[in-house]
């Protein structure tokens, strides 16, 4: 795990912790584009939504969970929020470990560009 969200994963660099428990690790963005800018991240080692397959989907599904809990311990349950994943090089993933963002605390434009 050589990216920052590995780093972050073994203690090597800080993080602004919301959420923990032994699948997933979600934190505050350092650089965030809305009052609430989260990363879920799982603890296993997987670069991107392309390298799961049928016996990632419980993950999945627990990263999307993770969501609504970050949502409920942010106070954004009722006003909404996004939830994204950026996927390759189109998609504008950045960090090469898996990462769901969730966004909220205004009121976010459509299309994304
Ligand atoms: P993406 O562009 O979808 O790969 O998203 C990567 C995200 O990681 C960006 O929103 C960055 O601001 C965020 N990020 C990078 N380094 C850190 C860090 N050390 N702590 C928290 N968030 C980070």
């Amino acid at each position: 795990m050589t990216t920052v969200f590995g780093k972050i994963l073994r203690g090597e660099i800080p993080c602004a912790k919301v959420y923990e428990d032994d699948e997933v690790l979600a934190f505050d963005d350092v650089s965030p584009m809305a009052p609430v800018h989260v990363l879920i991240i799982p603890k296993k080692n997987l670069a991107g939504l392309n390298d799961t397959d049928a016996s990632h989907e419980a993950l999945l599904g627990h990263i999307l969970a993770t969501a609504r809990k970050v949502a409920k311990l942010k106070g954004i349950t009722k006003s909404g929020y996004r939830v994204v994943m950026n996927t390759g090089a189109d998609g504008g993933q950045s960090v090469f470990h898996m990462h769901l963002h969730v966004l909220g605390g205004r009121s976010l434009g459509w299309p994304p560009g």
